[in-house]
C-alpha cells in the first residue's frame, strides 16, 4: 500500500503512510517533554546493529570481525547544526531502508487507533458529577494527545522517529555488510522520504540530524555541545556494551621551554582527543544497592526499547557450582504483541559479557513470558546452540532459580504495594492464569497466591487468600460468577442472592478466568491442599446453600407443581433440560443455571471460536422463584388449563433470564412483541 513504488533508485519522494504521518505529526508537535531520549534511541539502534553484525560473524566466515572492532561514534557540528551517530554494524540495503524506515509500526496490516481518535474517546468519556459531558480544556486536550502519543510510541517502538522531536531533517547513510553500494534516506518527517544511492567506505550506518533552531520554549542548542551530549550518554546510554566515542577538546599546559626565564608565564593550548563516553561496565554485575533506580530504568528502556519505566527490577547474583548474574525487569506496560502468536519470550543470555543469545526461551516459563532481562554466566560455553541448550542442566538450574525469584518478588510486590501490583496484574495477570490452566492446575500452589479477582462484597480486587480470610465461619466453597462486564455481573440475581447470605462472590470478567478456576478446582490458604475449598460458579446449579427447610420446601413445590414444570419445559422445546425451584432468588422471578462443567459464559466463549459447532448448548435449567407473584400467575394459568398463557410466560421468563445474564436470545422480535402484548 505504499504510495510510491520501490524499484526506481531515483530521487522520487515516497510518502509516509497516513497513520505514520499522523503519528509523526503528533509526536513532533505534542508537548512530549522528554525530547532528549532521541539519542538513547539512536545509540541503541547502533548497538543493535553492532550486535547483529557480530552474530553474523559467528556463522558467516566471510565477515571478518572481532568484537573489539565494533564502535559507535558520536560527533556534532555547531555551525552546521548537525549531530551524527555512526556505527560500523550490519547496515541496511535499500530494501531494508524502505522497510525499516518507511513505515512507523512496521507491520502494514497493523490497525491501530490514531491518537486523535483516542484523545477524542477520552474526552468523550469524561463526565461531570451530574452525568453531563465534561468539555476538556485546550491544555487537557494537548496533554491527552501527548499521553496517547507516548502510549503509541511505547506500544510500537517508533524509536528512530524520535529523532524528529529535535531534528528538522534526518539523513541516514548506510551500507549493508553484504553490499558494496551505500544508500541514503532523507526526510523532514512531514510528508515522506527519499532514498537514493550514496557513498560510504565501509559497512555501517550514519544518522545525521539537522537540529531545529531554538525557540522561546525549547533550547535545542544544548544538544550541540560536548557537555550536552556527554551528559545524555552518561544518563541514558552508560551501559551500552560498545564504546561510544566522541572527539573532545581538552586543554593542557605547554611544556616549559628549557631556556625560560624567571618571568615565564605558563601557557595553555587546546587539543582534541577521542574519548569513550560510556562506562560499559555491565550493570547486571553490580549490586542492587550500588545502582540508582534511575540508572536501572534508563538501562531498561535503552536495552529493551521501552518508553515506560519498569515496575520492578530484580537482580540475582549467584556463586557456587555455577555462578551467574541476573538482571530482570517487570515492564510497566504490556507489549502490544504479548498475546499474538509471534511474540517470543526469553531473556538475553550472555557469557562473560558477550551476548550469545537474544531471546533464550528456556530461561523463562510461559507464565512469566512478559519478564525482560539478562542472564550472564561465565560458566556457560560461548558457542552454545539452541539444540544443546535444551539439554543443558546448568541452564535448567538457572531457570528454576529465576522462576522462584520472580514468584517471590511478585508476592512481595502484591503485599507491599498493592496499587502497583494491581496495575501489573491488569497487564500480565492473564499470563499467570493461563499458566495455571496449562498446567491443569498443578501450578496453583505456586501461582494461586498471585491471582487477583474482583470481590463483589468489597468492591475491589482481592487475592484468594484474602477471600478465605474474610470468609464467615461455615462457608463451604469459594463462589464466583463469570461474565463479560463487571457492572452487569454484580447485579445478576444469583450474585446478589449469594451476597445477601453473607458470602462474597468473585467476579470474573476475563475469558481465561473460568478455565483457570476450573483447572484449579480447589484452593486452600497459602496454596495448601489441606482445608482447601471448592470453586463454585453461582450459576452452576446446586451451591450447597440450602438449609433442610429449604430442601423440604423445594421438594414439596416441585412435586406440587410437577405438571406446570413439565408444561413449561415442553413449551421451551428442548432449550432447557429441566425447570425447577430456586431457593436462592430474592427479587428476580427466574434465573438460568447450568448442569455439568460448562457454564453459560464458557458456552458463549466457545461459540465465538473459529470452528465451534453452531448448535452447541450446555444443559440449561430454568430455576423459578416460587415467592414471586409471577409464579402465582403461572400456577393459576395451569389450574385454568390456559396452556397458551403457560407457554408464553415460560418463553418470556426464559428470555428475560438470558438477557439478565448477558446472553443472546433466539428470537428478539418474538420477545419484544410478547412484551408489547402484555403492555396493552
Ligand atoms: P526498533 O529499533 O524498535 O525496531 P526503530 O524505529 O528504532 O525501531 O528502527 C526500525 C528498524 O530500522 C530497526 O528495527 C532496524 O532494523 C533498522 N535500523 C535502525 N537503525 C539502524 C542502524 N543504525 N543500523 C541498522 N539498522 C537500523
Amino acid at each position: 500500500m505504499r504510495q510510491a513504488r520501490r524499484g526506481g533508485k531515483g530521487n522520487t519522494m515516497r510518502k509516509f503512510k497516513t497513520e505514520s504521518k499522523k503519528l509523526l505529526d503528533l509526536m513532533i508537535n505534542s508537548i512530549y517533554t522528554n525530547r532528549e531520549i532521541f539519542l538513547r534511541e539512536l545509540v541503541s539502534n547502533a548497538s543493535d546493529a553492532a550486535d547483529k553484525l557480530y552474530f553474523k560473524s559467528l556463522t558467516d566466515k566471510s565477515v571478518k570481525l572481532s568484537k573489539d572492532d565494533l564502535v559507535i561514534n558520536l560527533s556534532f557540528d555547531k555551525e552546521a547544526r548537525t549531530i551524527t551517530v555512526s556505527d560500523n554494524g550490519i547496515g541496511m540495503t535499500d530494501e531494508e531502508l524502505e522497510k525499516n524506515l518507511g513505515t512507523i509500526a512496521h507491520s502494514d496490516s497493523l490497525e491501530f487507533k490514531t491518537a486523535e481518535a483516542l484523545a477524542a474517546e477520552q474526552a468523550n468519556s469524561a463526565t461531570n458529577k451530574d452525568g453531563s459531558k465534561k468539555k476538556p480544556t485546550k491544555k487537557q486536550e494537548q496533554q491527552m494527545a501527548a499521553n496517547d502519543a507516548i502510549d503509541i510510541i511505547g506500544q510500537f517502538g517508533v524509536g528512530f522517529y524520535s529523532a524528529f522531536m529535535v531534528a528538522s531533517k534526518v539523513r541516514v547513510v548506510t551500507r549493508s555488510y553484504a553490499s558494496d553500494q551505500a544508500y541514503q534516506w532523507e526526510s523532514d518527517g512531514v510528508e515522506g522520504y527519499q532514498i537514493s544511492p550514496a557513498e560510504r567506505s565501509t559497512h555501517g550506518t550514519d544518522v545525521i540530524l539537522t537540529i531545529k533552531p531554538n525557540t522561546d520554549e525549547d533550547d535545542y542548542d544544548t544538544f550541540l555541545s560536548e557537555a550536552g551530549l556527554r551528559s545524555l550518554v552518561s544518563r541514558y546510554s552508560n551501559y551500552v556494551r560498545y564504546p561510544i566515542r566522541m572527539e573532545v577538546t581538552k586543554s593542557r599546559q605547554v611544556p616549559k621551554p628549557e631556556d625560560a626565564g624567571e618571568d615565564y608565564v605558563p601557557e595553555w593550548e587546546d587539543y582534541t582527543e577521542v574519548e569513550t563516553l560510556n562506562s560499559m561496565v555491565p550493570i547486571w554485575k553490580r549490586r542492587k544497592s550500588e545502582v540508582k533506580k534511575d540508572e536501572y530504568n534508563e538501562f531498561y528502556k535503552g536495552q529493551f526499547h521501552d518508553f515506560v519505566d519498569p515496575v520492578r527490577t530484580i537482580s540475582v547474583h549467584a556463586e557456587g557450582a555455577i555462578s551467574y548474574d541476573v538482571l530482570m525487569f517487570i515492564p510497566g506496560q504490556r507489549p502490544w504483541d504479548l498475546y499474538s502468536k509471534d511474540y517470543e519470550k526469553g531473556l538475553q543470555l550472555y557469557s562473560s559479557n558477550v551476548l550469545i543469545m537474544e531471546k533464550c526461551d528456556q530461561l523463562l516459563p510461559d507464565h512469566y513470558n512478559f519478564v525482560r532481562g539478562i542472564v550472564d554466566s561465565q560458566d556457560l560455553s560461548l558457542n552454545i546452540s539452541r539444540e544443546t541448550l535444551q539439554h543443558n542442566s546448568q541452564l535448567r538450574a538457572i531457570a528454576s532459580k529465576i522462576e522462584k525469584k520472580i514468584t517471590s518478588e511478585l508476592a512481595t510486590l502484591c503485599k507491599n504495594d498493592r496499587e502497583t501490583y494491581e496495575q501489573f496484574f491488569e497487564n500480565f495477570g492473564r499470563s499467570i492464569k493461563f499458566g495455571i490452566y496449562a498446567s491443569y492446575g498443578a501450578a496453583k500452589s505456586e501461582l494461586g497466591g498471585l491471582l487477583l479477582f474482583h470481590s463483589a462484597k468489597l468492591g475491589k480486587m482481592v487475592t484468594l487468600d484474602e477471600y478465605l480470610e474474610e470468609m464467615p465461619d461455615g462457608q463451604g466453597a469459594i463462589y464466583y460468577a463469570a461474565g463479560d462486564q463487571l457492572g452487569r455481573l454484580e447485579k445478576t440475581p444469583l450474585v446478589t442472592s449469594v451476597l445477601s447470605r453473607g458470602y462474597d462472590v468473585l467476579l470474573c470478567t476475563q475469558d481465561i478466568d473460568e478455565f483457570c478456576l476450573g483447572s484449579m478446582q480447589t484452593y486452600g490458604k497459602g496454596g495448601a491442599t489441606e482445608g482447601a475449598l471448592e470453586f463454585k460458579n453461582v450459576a452452576g446449579g446446586d451451591l450447597g446453600l440450602d438449609t433442610e427447610a429449604d430442601k423440604t420446601a423445594k421438594e414439596t413445590a416441585e412435586k406440587e407443581h410437577e405438571d406446570l414444570f413439565a408444561a413449561m419445559k415442553e413449551a421451551l422445546g428442548g432449550m432447557v433440560s429441566k425447570v425447577s425451584v430456586s431457593s436462592l432468588l430474592a427479587d428476580a422471578p427466574a434465573t438460568i443455571t447450568t448442569e455439568g462443567p460448562i457454564s453459560l459464559e464458557m458456552e458463549r466463549l466457545l461459540a465465538s471460536m473459529p470452528d465451534a459447532p453452531d448448535d452447541f448448548h450446555t444443559p440449561r435449567v430454568l430455576e423459578l422463584n416460587t415467592r414471586h407473584p409471577v409464579f402465582q400467575v403461572l400456577v393459576q394459568a395451569q389450574k385454568d388449563g390456559d396452556t397458551q398463557k403457560v407457554e408464553r410466560y415460560a418463553k418470556l421468563l426464559y428470555d428475560q433470564a438470558l438477557l439478565v445474564e448477558g446472553m443472546p436470545i433466539d428470537d428478539p422480535v418474538a420477545f419484544a412483541s410478547a412484551v408489547a402484548d402484555l403492555m396493552v
